[in-house]
């Protein structure tokens, strides 16, 4: 039986755009209090005023949060105080160069935000879980940390890295009730893309043409079904694909 979210605090990072954003409405539905974060603060003022709108008692809290900065995770932690539900979401891919092609600022771009970023985040939060004998840490993964493909090597071995250091939690963490869920989503249209290819809108727009890839909704709900399992249930891994996509690299494209 589903458990009741009223008032469980969740942190979510990288709220500003996408999954990140449409979990923190899907949250607010379940009447979680939200804290959320991100590197633009304005797009979290308006998320705020839109959860409002359509939740006018939800409590959300927005902070400026870059994961690649110590000091900003610190003080997001802080800010945030206990919390019984954190979602790592912040990540980017940047290129689709091949290694021999690569570039070491883009590399260090990624591994920065999506390995060390949930790394910092999650250090920070889970004294606290571990202290209160509960909590929920949602790491969003990808297919891509499944099955590298080529023009992806860095932005796969950082998701890779996320599915490790899951099930690595999982082991560190048995006995103290906190669960560790690692959510591996196929292709989902968000600015994604358009951040891979640094702003190329038009290029980004092909990768989503001739097959309904999965709305960012769709992720949200399925993190919202797993953090709301009761706590004896722990999700530690669900992979999400459209229905048009049967690997990282197999498509079903009708134009
Ligand atoms: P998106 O629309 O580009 O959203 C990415 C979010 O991450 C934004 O809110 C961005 O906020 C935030 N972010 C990026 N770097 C950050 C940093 N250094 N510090 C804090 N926040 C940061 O893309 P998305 O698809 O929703 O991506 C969310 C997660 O899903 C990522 O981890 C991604 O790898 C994963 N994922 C995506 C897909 C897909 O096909 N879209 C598939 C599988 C997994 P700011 O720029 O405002 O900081």
């Amino acid at each position: 039986m589903a458990r009741d979210l009223q008032g469980v605090r969740a942190a979510i990072t990288g709220a500003s755009a996408g999954i990140g954003a449409a979990t923190a409405a899907e949250l607010a539905a379940r009447g979680c209090d939200l804290v959320l974060g991100a590197r633009r603060f304005e797009r979290l003022d308006a998320l705020r005023a839109d959860i409002h709108r359509a939740h006018p008692d939800a409590k959300v809290e927005i902070h400026p949060l870059d994961v690649a900065d110590a000091a900003q995770c610190e003080a997001f932690a802080r800010a945030a105080g206990p919390v019984g539900i954190l979602v790592n979401n912040a990540g980017l891919a940047r290129g689709t160069d091949k290694v021999v092609d690569g570039h070491e600022h883009e590399w260090r771009e990624m591994i920065e935000t999506n390995v060390m970023g949930l790394l910092r985040i999650t250090r920070l939060f889970l004294p606290g879980m571990i202290e209160r004998r509960g909590g929920t840490v949602v790491n969003v993964g990808s297919v891509a940390g499944l099955e590298p493909y080529p023009g992806g090597a860095v932005y796969c071995a950082t998701k890779a890295s996320v599915r490790s250091i899951t099930k690595a939690l999982r082991h560190e963490l048995l006995g103290t009730g906190v669960r560790v869920c690692n959510v591996e989503p196929g292709a989902v249209q968000t600015e994604f893309s358009e951040v891979r290819f640094r702003g190329d809108a038009a290029r980004a727009e092909k990768v989503y043409q001739g097959f309904q890839p999965l709305l960012p909704e769709d992720v949200a709900e399925a993190i919202g079904f797993l953090v709301s399992r009761p706590a004896h249930v722990d999700v530690e891994e669900l992979v999400l694909y459209p229905t048009a996509q049967a690997s990282t690299m197999a498509f079903h494209k009708t134009a």
